[in-house]
């Protein structure tokens, strides 16, 4: 296995399939057979889950409700995400731990590095609820945060695309996939890899990034073994 310890990053979003809210059972359970492959095969798996399918803070604001508030919602929704994902993996023999970086007592842990390291060398997926437990971060922050705590080897960003274009390629025809591309072209060209605040994070700590199509069966697992899938960003 090319990586031992890793990071995966979904996106709220992602859990929704095609439905227009909320989350997507054969979806979510298309995840947890993708994740049960690489655990069977010995890969520590820590993992951040979004919220944006259910509540985001931005949106709220534009509401009109206060910023902190609307934050603090999707903080939750990314605990229901985790909350379905690790009923999802437990389901099928998958062990896990639910994480919060918001204190839930009888639902979850809270995070505590140490215990998160001492899980993932038992054997456990470790999930991260609750983004960073702050407001006016991301869960691509709080999944930057959590991959340099637990030292992953690498953050994978399993999106709905198949990785990293020079530019948007619904818009530009001419637009092609990176293979590689290294931090310092994506801040040059200012390309879309995650936010600022998460994508300084790993470059300061010098965490590799990939980004791949998590919808693509076996693409993770592909991935850990160490072929080329998707757009690696790193130094
Ligand atoms: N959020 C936050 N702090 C964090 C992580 C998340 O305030 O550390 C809030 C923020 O409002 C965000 C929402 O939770 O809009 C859902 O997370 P995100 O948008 O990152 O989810 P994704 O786009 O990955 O589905």
């Amino acid at each position: 296995m090319k990586y031992k310890r890793i990071l995966l990053k979904l996106s709220g979003e992602a859990l929704m399939g095609d439905k227009q809210f909320g989350i997507d059972n054969n979806r979510l359970l298309a995840y947890a057979e993708e994740i049960k492959k690489v655990w069977e095969a010995g890969v520590q798996v820590a993992i951040v889950i979004g919220g944006g399918n259910i509540f985001r803070g931005v949106q709220a604001e534009q509401g009109g409700m206060e910023r902190t508030q609307g934050d603090y919602m999707g903080m939750l929704a990314t605990m229901i995400n985790s909350m379905a994902l690790q009923s999802a993996l437990e389901t099928i023999g998958v062990h896990t731990r639910l994480q919060s970086a918001i204190e839930m007592k009888t639902i979850a842990e809270p995070f505590i590095k140490r215990r998160a390291v001492r899980h993932l060398e038992k054997g456990r997926v470790v999930i991260f609820g609750a983004g960073t437990g702050n407001p006016f971060f991301t869960t691509d922050t709080a999944a930057s945060l959590r991959a340099i705590e637990v030292e992953a080897d690498v953050i994978l960003k399993g999106t709905r695309v198949d990785g990293i274009y020079t530019a948007d390629p619904e818009k530009d025809p001419t637009a092609t996939k990176y293979e590689r591309v290294s931090f310092e072209e994506v801040f040059q060209k200012n390309l879309n890899v995650m936010d600022m605040t998460a994508f300084t994070l790993c470059n300061e700590n010098k965490l590799p990034i990939i980004v791949f199509d998590m919808n693509k069966g076996g693409n993770l697992m592909r991935l850990v073994e160490g072929e080329k899938v998707g757009t690696l960003v790193d130094f």
